[in-house]
């Protein structure tokens, strides 16, 4: 080892010098002791490297007293907890990355309620016996969509496992190749298949599949017909998909059961709202679909689940197939999903109370108000960092659902002046409540259609911070 550097090195403080500093030693009294010093050790340890590594003739300051500033600000950030909130700039509503759907006040209260007290989760109230957790929503679910029976379970892959295993284990199921999706997080609809027992049959090419093509695969060892949602893409040009009740007729005439995977399914026809029309749930059930399974968080708006719709008779085999108990939900799901359900007898207050259908909904103009007012709200803290320029742009809903959907918003942008964009992206992204934009041109862009007004706060002090920085 060069001498400069042992030099270095027998400068860098000790473990109990730190924790004399008046800055330790504060934070002492306000977190546990085992943070404390593992955020001291990791400092020291990152400092040693970096001496070790680095040029001698340019150490890091290896001063106790900013030793221990440095020290402070790990301890300080290992004591946030690590999954926290995030300010969702993208623009991307149903951003799986970010915990897909928001959801509204009337569920984040029945969750809140079924935590602090005891439920009747499965107690029958009326008999004063066992109750069943499905219960609660079952009635609801068929009420507003048609169906005769329902299920909801973990998530919508957990419900594409559980009705392949109870429909089709050991038996063939005929999907177009158009439909054979693959979605974030590895759920590729052969991958399912074959853990559910069931043997993929594959019909028809990749841009087109017609009626005959299912009709020629079916043996006796067809168990069931698939249609897969093609969620987060979508085939243009020279195509063919067979339409639901077409292939419902088949597997009528020829006896057997017609389920759809139907990824984002969503209980509000958005055509109203000037955007593409896609087949509803409810719409899906009255084509005559057996069994129908979408999510829960994607454009319904609620918690993380699978739904299970459909009919009675095969409903109810899939609640007795015991993959069911393992894939179950529990009540924080169960709470905030019938409280989400709730709002949706009422389309109109489904729209303004189910944050993920106010954002997909929300109007041009409004926006355009709304991101004026978050850049003159960041003006004062830009001055001389960063230029400040509004221009319309895209949304997207995400979540697979709607992929090639024009959502007009309006984007506050952000070029730097001095810094680059990358640290400006990075500095947003790094503060207690990060804020997660988007870099378009050598700009940061915040689009406010994902966005709530209380968190242009959090931008504008984001900003601010960082001027305080810059000033120093
Ligand atoms: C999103 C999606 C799934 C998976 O749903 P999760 O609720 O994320 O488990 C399955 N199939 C399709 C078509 C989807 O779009």
């Amino acid at each position: 080892m060069k001498p400069e550097i042992k030099a270095l090195l027998s400068r860098l403080p000790k473990v109990d010098q730190l924790l004399g500093e008046p800055e330790i030693d504060a934070l002492l009294a306000a977190m546990p002791r085992r943070l404390v010093l593992k955020a001291v050790r990791e400092t020291l340890d990152r400092l040693r490297s970096r001496v070790m590594t680095g040029d001698p003739d340019r150490p890091p300051d290896l001063d106790r007293a900013a030793v221990a500033r440095r020290a402070a600000g790990l301890a300080r950030e290992l004591a946030r907890p690590h999954f926290r909130r995030v300010v969702n700039a993208t623009g991307v509503i149903i951003h799986t990355n970010l915990g897909r759907s928001l959801m509204a006040d009337e569920a984040l209260e029945a969750i809140e309620s079924a935590g602090r007290y005891y439920s009747n989760l499965e107690f029958d109230l009326e008999a004063g016996r066992r109750g069943s957790r499905y219960s609660h929503v079952e009635a609801l679910v068929c009420d507003l969509t048609g169906a005769e029976a329902a299920l909801v379970v973990n998530n919508n892959a957990a419900a594409v496992l559980l009705v392949l295993e109870t429909l089709a284990r050991g038996g063939e199921v005929i999907v177009s190749r158009g439909e054979l999706v693959e979605i974030g997080g590895s759920f590729r609809i052969p991958d399912v298949m074959a853990r559910g027992g069931a043997v993929l049959v594959e019909v028809g090419t990749t841009n087109k599949t017609h009626l005959a093509d299912y009709e020629r695969a079916i043996n006796e060892q067809t168990a069931l017909l698939m249609k897969v949602h093609q969620s987060n893409f979508r085939i243009v040009g020279f195509t063919q998909a067979v339409e639901t009740a077409d292939l419902v007729e088949l597997g009528r005439a020829r006896g057997l059961p017609v389920i759809e995977d139907l990824g984002s399914g969503s209980l509000m026809d958005f055509s109203a709202f000037g955007l593409r029309r896609e087949p509803t749930v409810q719409a899906t059930l009255a084509a005559g679909i057996d069994v129908i399974m979408f999510s829960g968080d994607k454009l319904l708006g609620g918690p993380q689940a699978g739904l299970i719709l459909g009919r009675k008779d095969l409903v109810d085999r899939i609640k007795r197939n015991p993959l069911n108990r393992a894939l179950r939900i529990d009540k924080f799901t169960l709470a905030s999903l019938e409280a989400t359900l709730r709002l949706y007898l009422d389309e109109g207050t489904a729209r303004l109370k189910v944050p993920t259908l106010r954002m997909i909904t929300a109007d041009y103009a409004g926006l355009r108000r709304r991101a004026a007012r978050l850049k003159r709200r960041l003006e004062p803290a830009a001055a001389g960092l960063a230029a400040l320029v509004l221009l319309d742009g895209q949304s997207q809903i995400g979540g697979g659902a709607l992929p090639d959907q024009d959502l007009k918003t309006r984007l506050v942008a952000l070029r730097p002046a001095t810094l680059s964009v990358n640290r400006l992206e990075a500095w947003f992204r790094s503060r207690p409540t990060p804020i997660i934009g988007r870099i378009e041109n050598e700009a940061l862009v915040l689009d406010v259609r994902t966005m709530d007004d209380r968190d242009f706060d959090l931008v504008v002090a984001a900003l601010s911070e960082l001027k305080a920085e810059a000033g120093e």
